[in-house]
């Protein structure tokens, strides 16, 4: 077989590059050892930035129909709550979706795959990796496929979604380097008949041990997360669920009735990431580069970011419109951003569940308290939402962001197109197409429609642009009452941006890049 873009996996990470190589237009075969998507809930916790990326193809309404809006977390100490946080609308202002959603991982990787069929492609099920091998000019990896045979696929790029465990990154050697913390977890999907309301999460603050309960489409259903007790030693996968049972029941401190457990999993928690996300024609993304503490809900989002940035470069290298060196600025851009994830969800982490004795003081004593009133501080949410959301991630430090006009500017080259209303509509709505964007931003006193045409005259095919007017509240949220030119990248993160009357510095970027 011979194709363009071999993708090894099809979990979350994998099925959404495929999605975004669908949208570009990239021919690709997928395939995964598994039979089909996975039928456990997983990862529940989806974050704005992907649903800001599924917007692009249609698919945010559809997860959104899907799952619930995670509206308020209690903090519950011997069995009372002692303080209820509403953190529903926390990003307001911030994203069109200023929530974190709740579905679960099986029904999400269901979306992406009909995405796939309805765009006439397929997932190779049964179908597992044996090796693969590279050279100046293409990749060949050597499958088994469902009926025991075995075949190659000759590729341009190769990209392992394979997963923590990744064969792929082993084959290319990379290191996979960080730590594993020695308590054992589990998670369990269950009913429970008890005197809580199913409108919130539940967070038991212990003084040694995590236990959290998060509520599930359908009625009591809850999804149980928790650390087995010190003495616990037996390895991952020998414990059964009624060996926890009465450990939940005495670190909630309450009646509870448990019944229909329709998941149960235990695991460690690791937090890793690799030295670098590719060589030469191969690539990594998704758990197979980075791993953490479920602290955060940021894995699979993570993973999806990771095929969203990866996909515009190969489309761009594939179709001759870019150098393929744009390529090396995916390991610019999503290992800096791994190494980041990889610090604050350790720190939030070890705030949920340390046992030293300040920190467990803090969690138990002062901090339900202060969670209340704090997410109600304005400040707060400015800075918790962009980092939870996954909307606060930039790449300024990277070789495509270019500074030169972006000083006078709050918003630099780098960030994230930020999210405003014009005449009452999203200005995402403006930036579906799998192209570069040029926003011309003008006020009452100058006309640059002209801008407009040259831009079209010369980059049709490549960039997409529009005019928006420069209203006080874009002028807030840039910095600059004058009007100005954004150029975005086809992920929507700015590559130059600047107040220059001529079209000088977009046209400089872009004969620069393409
Ligand atoms: C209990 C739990 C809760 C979680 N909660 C969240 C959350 O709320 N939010 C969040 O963002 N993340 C969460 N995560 C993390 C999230 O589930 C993972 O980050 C995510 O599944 C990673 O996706 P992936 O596609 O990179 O890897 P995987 O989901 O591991 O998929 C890898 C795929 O590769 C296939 N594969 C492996 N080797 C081969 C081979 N040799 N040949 C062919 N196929 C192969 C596998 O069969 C698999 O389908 C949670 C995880 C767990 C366990």
């Amino acid at each position: 077989m011979k194709t363009d873009v071999v993708i090894v996996g099809a979990g979350p990470t994998g099925l959404s590059l495929a999605c975004q190589l669908v949208r570009y237009g990239v021919d690709f075969i997928i395939f995964d050892k598994s039979e089909s998507t996975t039928p456990h809930s997983k990862a529940i916790g989806v974050q704005a930035r992907t649903l800001e990326i599924y917007e692009q193809i249609g698919l945010a309404d559809k997860l959104i129909e899907q799952g619930a809006i995670a509206g308020k977390v209690r903090m519950v100490v011997g069995g009372k709550v002692r303080s209820e946080v509403d953190f529903g609308e926390i990003g307001k202002g911030m994203s069109p979706y200023p929530f974190v959603l709740i579905v679960e991982q099986g029904k999400h990787e269901k979306i992406l795959y009909d995405f796939i069929k309805a765009n006439g492609k397929d997932v190779l099920w049964n179908t597992e990796l044996e090796s693969f091998t590279q050279d100046e000019s293409s990749a060949t990896a050597n499958i088994k496929t469902d009926n025991g045979e075995t075949e190659t696929i000759e590729a341009k790029f190769l990209v392992g979604c394979d997963g923590a465990k990744s064969p792929v990154r082993r084959t290319l050697g990379l290191t996979f380097e960080g730590s594993t913390f020695e308590r054992m977890y589990y998670v369990a999907d269950v009913q429970i008949d008890w005197k809580f309301s199913h409108d919130a999460g539940h967070g038991f603050l212990l003084k040694n041990s995590m236990l959290a309960f998060f509520p599930m489409t359908g009625e009591n259903q809850w999804r149980i997360v928790g650390t087995f007790p010190e003495e616990f030693a037996k390895d991952e996968g020998d414990i059964l669920y009624e060996e926890i049972e009465e450990q939940i029941r005495q670190d909630a401190e309450l009646d509870l009735d448990i019944t229909n457990v329709n998941w149960f999993s235990t695991y460690k928690v690791h937090t890793r990431s690799v030295n670098k996300f590719s060589v030469g024609r191969c690539f990594l993304a998704g758990d197979s580069a980075h791993i953490h503490t479920p602290a955060g809900a940021q894995g699979m989002n993570t993973g999806i970011q990771d095929g969203y940035n990866l996909a515009w470069k190969i489309a761009m290298a594939l179709q001759g419109n870019a150098d393929a060196k744009i390529l090396e600025t995916y390991n610019d851009e999503r290992l800096e951003n791994a190494k980041n994830l990889l610090e604050t969800t350790d720190r939030m982490f070890e705030l949920a569940v340390s046992p030293k004795l300040f920190i467990s003081y803090l969690r138990t004593h002062i901090f339900p308290y202060i969670a209340r009133f704090a997410i109600s501080i304005d400040a707060v949410k400015k800075f918790a939402f962009p980092r939870v959301s996954q909307i606060g991630i930039n790449y300024r430090h990277s070789s495509l962001s270019v500074h030169t006009g972006d000083k006078n500017f709050r918003i630099k080259a780098g960030d994230r197109m930020p999210y405003f209303l014009v005449d009452g509509k999203s200005i995402y709505d403006k930036l579906h197409q799998p192209k570069f964007h040029l926003l011309i931003f003008q006020d009452g006193q100058n006309d640059r429609k002209a801008m407009d045409g040259e831009i079209q005259m010369e980059f049709a095919d490549l960039v997409d642009s529009a005019i928006v007017q420069l209203d006080p509240q874009v002028a807030e949220i840039f910095g600059t009452a004058n009007p100005f030119n954004v150029l975005l990248r086809p992920d929507n993160y700015i590559g130059a941006i600047s107040s220059d009357a001529s079209l000088g510095p977009m046209k400089n970027y872009l004969e620069r890049y393409l």
